[in-house]
């Protein structure tokens, strides 16, 4: 099977989210399965000069966008295995960030025509095109549209991996003429049109052959009102596939993990950890302590409303609370207050950190995740690995991977509690730090959690059956 993934970033080239991770790991896992799988990504300008090095110019050509008409300079590397195909264009693509500018409807528009564009010019012909997201949906649009004519490319069926649904790509409807060219066709403007607006997320599930996202639950979720952010009309009634992403298990190992200052196996082994990070944070150096953290986004997706609502209760309980994150500065305020209201039992740390972060999931006791939504969510498969027991909100991915603890069968591998509410998720806390307490009990549901699968074999699996029956049903 030869499929194209189309994407906006991929780790370690560019990552803004779970969605570089994704990229970053399944194309490999995937080719581990004997598929041809290879990955076309916009030339941005941040990544790192060691990659673009590697890349090897491919040729060139135009790409028409509404009345515009612009160049796309193609080039081809490897990387882990997997070949990748680069898109070109300084205009739209020498910028220091991803996303965020005034025109990102023409720079994604651009990307998704220049893909269908280099069809034709790359020597590959895949059976089938994967797009993710909002800023590849285009692709399956114009392939339908303005590539119709096209017979090499009629037959090639698209699957569109939804990841977030909150994000979809909308902007004012005169783009539809003005940039996508797409003004002539009614029936493509239906399918784009929410509320006036043209809406790139909206047309790619439209156009798709079919539709999938990153967990069973967030599947099911996202056609109903309350998850389906203004598109469960569109959603509902047809078959969304839920494949839960994995997680790179080499990358996040405690037994290997350069990052972390001391490497364990076993639950036991986190104490030192723990110990190394109160001291880097200012926090008292107190091994028996329980550590409760945060790595997320600081954005109101991830819960902590919740978290704002019962702060000082649950700072009257014996922990220590640790926050790693960037996003709204409401929240970043909040958990900055907190460090400094209670600097013996809190620490905050407002950015972006890799290492910082492997340290707290290798020295925390528990992770809290209360997720208002949450697709698939990796943090929590991360914090298992490293036998940080999640608290999570049973919904999207965190409620397919994370298993309540069962006292009367000690089976389980964190604590969840169902409702969006900010003192159900407090007790739920509270039920686990008492379990804490115990000693022997929580060191087995650590270790059981430890011993979890998260790796990109199952999913991979799941997608290679999801390509295989939809190119039968092309046939
Ligand atoms: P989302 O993709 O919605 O942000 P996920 O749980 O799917 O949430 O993925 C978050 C990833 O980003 C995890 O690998 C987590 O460890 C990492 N992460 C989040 N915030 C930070 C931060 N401030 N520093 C380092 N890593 C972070």
């Amino acid at each position: 099977m030869k499929i194209l993934m189309v994407a906006s970033e991929c780790y370690p080239f560019a990552k803004s989210g779970g969605l570089g991770d994704v990229l970053g790991s399944l194309p490999a896992a995937l080719r581990k399965l004997n598929l041809d799988v290879r990955v076309v990504l916009p030339a941005h300008a941040s990544i790192a000069e060691e990659y673009r090095q590697r890349m090897e110019p491919a040729g060139s050509f135009r790409v028409k966008l509404g009345w515009r008409d612009q160049g796309c300079d193609l080039a081809v590397s490897e990387y882990g295995g997997v070949p990748f195909y680069w898109i070109g264009n300084g205009y739209y693509f020498g910028r220091d960030d991803l996303y965020g500018y005034y025109d990102e409807a023409e720079r994604y528009a651009f990307f998704c025509r220049a893909v269908t564009e280099a069809l034709s010019h790359i020597d590959f012909s895949p059976h089938l095109i994967h797009a993710h997201d909002w800023q590849s949906a285009l692709v399956s649009v114009f392939l339908r549209t303005l590539d119709a004519w096209k017979e090499e490319l009629a037959g090639i069926p698209v699957l569109q991996t939804v990841h977030n649904l909150q994000y979809q790509g909308q902007f004012s409807g005169e783009i539809l003429e003005d940039i996508l060219g797409l003004g002539g066709s009614p029936e493509a403007a239906a399918r784009l049109d929410q509320d006036g607006n043209v809406n790139f997320l909206k047309g790619g599930l439209c156009y798709a052959d079919a539709v999938s996202t990153v967990s069973r639950s967030y599947a099911g979720e996202i056609q109903t009102p309350f998850y389906g952010e203004g598109l469960h009309t569109v959603l509902a009634g047809r078959p969304v596939h839920g494949i839960t992403n994995g997680i790179d298990e080499r990358f996040f190992d405690p037994l290997r993990d350069p990052m972390i200052a001391h490497r364990y196996r076993t639950p036991g082994g986190k104490r030192p950890n723990k110990e190394h990070l109160q001291r880097t944070v200012g926090l008292p150096v107190s091994p028996d302590v329980p550590l409760v953290a945060i790595v997320s986004r600081l954005v109101a997706q991830k819960g902590w409303d919740l978290v704002e609502r019962v702060l000082p209760t649950l700072l009257e309980e014996d922990l220590q609370m640790m926050v790693l994150g960037s996003g709204e500065r409401r929240y970043e305020e909040l958990f900055l207050s907190m460090a400094q209201r209670y600097p013996s039992k809190a620490a905050a740390c407002i950015h972006y950190d890799e290492a910082l972060a492997h340290q707290i999931y290798a020295a925390a006791d528990l992770l809290l995740m209360p997720s208002l939504f949450e697709p698939c969510g990796l943090s929590q498969m991360i914090a298992m690995r490293y036998g940080c027991l999640p608290v999570v909100r049973e919904t999207g991915g965190l409620r397919d991977t994370v298993q309540p603890y069962d006292a009367g069968s000690g089976a389980g591998n964190g604590f969840s509690f169902p409702n969006y509410n900010a003192h159900d998720m407090l007790f739920t806390v509270q039920r686990a730090l008492a379990l804490y307490r115990e000693g022997a009990p929580w060191k087995r549901l650590a270790a059981q959690a430890m011993r979890g699968d998260f790796s990109w074999e199952k999913a991979a699996g799941e997608y290679r059956n999801l390509y295989a029956s939809m190119l039968t049903q092309e046939e």
